[in-house]
């Protein structure tokens, strides 16, 4: 059985795990400038150092809900078909 040289890290911004030999695998253009991600390799995920990360979206769970009136009510899909 061949022994996967691949570790996974964890990234600073986000916690989540990731390989940097997994991405240099799939992704390798970006570890070259102008996105130089050799540079945060080690530290952050891909994800975030292209600020495309979790934490670069925050989700509208963590929105307050209650003032809303954007929500599509549900006659509308009904009407429609
Ligand atoms: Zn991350």
């Amino acid at each position: 059985m061949a022994s996967t040289t691949a570790v996974v890290r964890v990234c600073k911004e986000c916690g989540q795990g990731y390989s940097v030999e997994e991405l240099l695998e799939d992704q390798p253009y970006y570890f070259d400038p102008p996105h130089d991600y050799w540079s945060g390799a080690y530290v952050y995920c891909l994800a975030c150092w292209l600020c495309v990360g979790p934490n670069d979206f925050p989700t509208e769970e963590s929105e307050p809900t209650g003032s809303g009136g954007a929500t599509v009510s549900p006659g509308a899909q009904l009407e429609s078909s």
